[in-house]
């Protein structure tokens, strides 16, 4: 490691990002993208104009932004915040919530995310294991005073608990922040965004990065009450007043606003998803209820290191955790088109034969 380092970020543990490859096209169903482009409206919005528009710094406060989502959501501006991608509200709640004496709880298996920005911030970390068949059970959280968070739907795991369950815990602890990151939400579970007005101690952070296929354009966004947005401006406005660019915010707006296209693609991931797990159930493998954009699976035949090698070394990409413990097994495969989805399935087919 390098003497250059400071101590702090000598203890960091960085996040190992899906595989971005440029060399070949692949059929990418590793890192949990839309397969379908952004909104005709959001083409529509990025103009030459706005493009020249680049030399003005952007709105700090992202109104036009901010204005749509809350419009969505039935909240108001006040209840809302956007980031550079869902990752950078999850860093301003960590450094706004948590702090000495202050720790922060999540699952062992989740978005590893968490992981790495508790080490960021230098704070405690309560890691409470799932159950044995991956379900999350808020009653492991109710005694933790410090912050809690929740990917519902889970990754990599994608199974949804209900909303009754989040609610119990925000009124269990009403001086405890409990995160909720829905960035899977649309694509099935329950939203807890109806519980914002009633508890002012919730967050829910969601992403256009994979219902609203806008995932290079780094959008994310939280709800909650004034006092918990006001709370998140302070560090924002600490570290980068400007997070969200001009054309983003523009895009942003645009997909916000065009519900149809949103929900037409929501429903083919969704019949994609039913079509996939079936399809890889009659092949042997085990899936796991998903309510995401993906599913996570495991072959009675083929170890999950062995599936991630032979269908890359064929031009198809899954995620695949090496040395993971009790999910080594497993692959996530993103919800892809039925193209992309029937090419997996073929090359699976290939490798089953090869392999028997
Ligand atoms: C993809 C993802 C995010 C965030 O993504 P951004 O692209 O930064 O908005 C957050 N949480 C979970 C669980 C995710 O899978």
């Amino acid at each position: 490691m390098s003497r250059f380092l400071s101590p702090e970020a000598a203890c960091l543990a960085p996040y190992t990002p899906g595989e971005q490859p440029v060399d070949m096209q692949y059929v990418k169903l590793n890192t949990n993208e839309n397969p379908f482009p952004p909104s005709p409206k959001v083409v529509e919005a990025i103009t030459w104009g706005e493009v020249e528009g680049l030399k003005l710094y952007s709105d700090p406060a992202c109104g036009r932004l901010n204005k749509a989502i809350a419009a969505r959501y039935g909240l108001e501006p006040e209840n809302v915040i956007s980031g550079n991608g869902s990752d950078e509200i999850l860093a301003f709640a960590f450094r706004a919530f948590c702090g000495t004496g202050r720790g922060v709880a999540f699952a062992d298996i989740t978005y590893s995310f968490y992981r790495s920005q508790a080490a960021l911030f230098g704070l405690e970390a309560a890691v409470v294991p799932l159950r044995e068949d991956f379900s999350l059970d808020v009653d492991d959280y109710m005694d933790f005073s410090g912050t809690v968070v929740i990917a519902n739907p889970n990754a990599p795991t994608g199974m949804a608990i209900p909303r009754a369950d989040i609610r119990r815990l925000l009124e269990a602890n009403g001086e405890r922040v409990v995160i909720v990151d829905e960035a899977y939400v649309d694509f099935g579970g329950e939203s807890c965004v109806p519980l914002v007005e009633q508890f002012d101690n919730l967050l829910v952070v969601q992403t256009m990065s994979k219902s609203r296929s806008l995932a290079g354009g780094r959008l994310g966004f939280a709800l909650g009450s004034g006092e918990l947005i006001a709370a998140l401006n302070r560090v924002k406005y600490s570290f980068n007043p400007y997070n969200v660019n001009r054309l983003s915010i523009l895009a942003g707006a645009a997909a916000m606003e065009d519900g149809d296209y949103f929900q037409s693609c929501c429903q083919t991931i969704r019949d994609n998803r039913a079509w996939l797990t079936g399809q890889l159930e009659e092949l042997g493998f085990a899936v796991l209820p998903s309510q995401a954009n993906f599913v996570f699976a495991k072959s009675d035949k083929l170890s999950g290191g062995g599936l991630y090698r032979g269908l890359k070394r064929n031009g198809v990409l899954v995620r695949w955790w090496a040395d993971s413990g009790r999910i080594e097994d497993y692959v996530r495969i993103t919800v892809g088109s039925m193209e992309q989805l029937e090419r997996l399935i073929a090359e699976i087919k290939t490798m089953l034969e090869e392999g028997s």
